[in-house]
C-alpha cells in the first residue's frame, strides 16, 4: 500500500450500480425495522432460518422457467471447484426455503421467518435495487386456509406496528391443479384473439406465459387486461371453498383487503391465495411493498416430498421510502447518554467512558486532543444529555465535573468513584 501512495494514480470505486451503501442512523433504523419484524414472527411461532447467499442455480430454476427473476435477473457464476459448480445468488428466499425443507425434512407445520439480502440484475431506479433487503415467513406442511389468514395477517400487523396506514392489502386466488388449466387456457385464447393490441413486450410474455400479461403495467395493454377473463370464475369448488376462508378469516382479524382478480405475481409456483401489499405513499411502478401466496408443488419440485406452503417476502428498502413518505417509523435518536470531556491528556476519558459504559450508558468521547470548547460542541452534536468533564483539577483531585446540557441544567463536581450514581442519578427517567 504505501509503495504505491502517490506512484500510480488511484482509482475513485463506487459501490456498484444498483447498489447503495446504508449510513447511520438509516442503518441502524433498518435494524430496528427488522427487529420489529423478527419480533412478531418469533410471538407468532415462526422460528428463524438462516440459509446460504448463495445456492446450486437450480435451486432457482425451479422458480419457473417463464419468470423474470430467472430468465433476465439472476446474477450466476460458476466457482473454482473441479469441475466448477454453477451457482447463483439468491434473488429470493421462498426457494431456499424450500429447498432447506426438502434438505431437512422438519416436523410439520414448519414456521420460519428470515431477513436477508437479495439480488436481482433488474434496472435501478428509486425503490428498485440489484441488492435489496426482504424479511418475509413461510408455512410449509399445511393447505389449511386459516394458515394463509395467520400469515397475511402477520403482514397486515407488521406495517401497522410501524404506523403506516397507507397500505393496501389486494388478494386473489390463482386456483389449482384443478382449475388452472382451463383458466390458463381461456386466457390464451383470449389474448391470442387481442394479440394485435398488445404491446410488443407483452405480445413476447404472452408466448412465454400467458397468465404474466395481467401483471403488465404498459398503457396500451390496459384496455385488454381490464377484458380478460377472470381466474375467479373459472375457480373448481374446493378452490373456491379455500378463498372463501381465507376471506372470512381475514374479515374476522377486521382486515381492510381488496379482492383483486388480475392480481398475478412475479413468480410462476403460485396456486390458491395470493396477495400484494401496495403503499399508496410510493408511485405505482414500484409501490408493491410486499407480496406472497401458495405455493403448492415447490418442495416436491426441488425434490421433497408434496408439501403445500404458504409464505410472503416484504422490501424492507420500499416499506422504509413508504416510511418516509407517510412520516413514519421515524430514525431513533442517538444512543450517546453520556459525553466525556478530557482536556487532560484524554487518559482519563478511556477509563471512564470504559467504566459509564460497562453500567449500561451510551458514551461517546472526543480524541486528538481537542480544546474545550470544540470537544464540548461535539458533547452538544452527539445528542448527550450529561458532559463528563475532566480537566487538570479534576485529573490531580481525582474527581470529575458532571454537567447537565439541558436547558437549564446546573453541575457540580464528584469523585470518579461516584461517578456512575451521580450520571444515573441525572439520567434517571430518561431513556436512551
Ligand atoms: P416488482 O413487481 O416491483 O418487481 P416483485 O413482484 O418482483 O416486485 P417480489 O418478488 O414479490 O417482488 O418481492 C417481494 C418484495 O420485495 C416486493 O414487494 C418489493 O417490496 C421487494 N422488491 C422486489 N424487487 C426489488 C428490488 N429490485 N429492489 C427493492 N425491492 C424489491
Ligand atoms: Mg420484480
Amino acid at each position: 500500500m504505501a509503495v504505491a501512495l502517490g506512484v500510480v494514480a488511484k482509482a475513485l470505486f463506487r459501490a456498484p450500480t444498483g447498489t447503495r451503501d446504508i449510513l447511520a442512523p438509516e442503518s441502524a433504523r433498518r435494524r430496528r425495522l427488522v427487529s420489529v419484524f423478527a419480533d412478531l414472527a418469533e410471538r407468532s411461532g415462526f422460528g428463524q432460518l438462516e440459509s446460504p447467499v448463495f445456492e446450486d442455480i437450480g435451486v432457482f430454476q425451479r422458480l419457473g422457467a417463464a419468470s423474470e427473476i430467472v430468465t433476465k435477473e439472476l446474477f450466476e457464476f460458476f466457482d473454482k471447484g473441479d469441475p466448477p459448480r454453477h451457482l447463483a445468488l439468491r434473488p429470493e428466499l421462498t426457494a431456499s426455503v424450500c429447498r432447506a425443507f426438502a434438505e431437512h425434512r422438519p416436523t410439520v407445520p414448519w414456521k420460519i421467518w428470515y431477513s436477508g439480502s437479495q439480488f436481482r440484475y433488474e434496472r435501478p431506479q428509486a425503490g428498485r435495487y440489484r441488492q435489496f433487503e426482504q424479511v418475509g415467513v413461510e408455512t410449509l406442511g399445511t393447505d389449511d386456509p386459516h394458515a394463509d389468514v395467520e400469515v397475511i395477517g402477520l403482514g397486515m400487523r407488521f406495517y401497522e406496528a410501524l404506523g403506516l396506514k397507507q397500505v393496501r392489502l389486494l388478494v386473489n386466488s390463482l386456483g389449482d391443479a384443478d382449475s388452472r388449466p382451463a383458466y390458463d387456457a381461456a386466457l390464451a385464447a383470449y389474448l391470442q384473439g387481442r394479440r394485435g393490441e398488445l404491446s410488443e413486450q407483452s405480445r413476447v410474455t404472452l408466448e412465454r406465459n400467458p397468465l404474466r400479461v395481467l401483471d403488465s403495467k404498459r398503457d396500451q395493454d390496459q384496455p385488454v387486461i381490464a377484458a380478460a377473463p377472470l381466474m375467479v370464475d373459472f375457480l373448481s369448488g374446493a378452490s373456491a371453498e379455500h378463498f372463501a376462508t381465507v376471506r372470512d378469516g381475514l374479515d374476522r382479524l377486521g382486515a381492510a383487503y381488496e379482492i383483486s382478480p388480475r392480481l398475478v405475481r412475479g413468480l410462476d409456483y403460485y396456486t390458491r391465495t395470493t396477495f400484494e401489499f401496495a403503499a399508496d405513499a410510493l408511485d405505482t411502478a414500484q409501490n408493491a411493498v410486499g407480496g406472497g401466496g401458495r405455493y403448492d408443488a415447490l418442495v416436491e419440485e426441488l425434490g421433497g416430498p408434496p408439501t403445500p406452503g404458504i409464505g410472503f417476502a416484504l422490501g424492507v428498502d420500499r416499506i422504509l421510502l413508504a416510511c418516509d413518505a407517510e412520516g413514519a417509523f421515524a430514525a431513533a435518536p442517538t444512543p450517546v447518554d453520556v459525553f466525556v470531556v478530557d482536556v487532560a491528556g484524554g487518559a482519563s476519558a478511556v477509563v471512564l467512558c470504559d467504566r459509564l459504559r460497562q453500567a449500561g450508558f451510551g458514551v461517546d468521547r472526543a480524541f486528538d486532543g481537542r480544546s474545550m470548547k470544540a470537544q464540548m460542541k461535539r458533547a452538544d452534536r452527539s445528542g448527550a444529555t450529561v458532559a463528563v468533564i475532566v480537566g487538570p483539577d479534576e485529573q490531580a483531585e481525582g474527581t470529575a465535573t458532571v454537567r447537565d446540557l439541558r436547558p437549564g441544567g446546573g453541575q457540580n463536581r464528584v469523585t470518579q468513584h461516584d461517578l456512575v450514581p451521580a450520571v444515573a442519578k441525572l439520567l434517571e427517567g430518561t431513556t436512551s
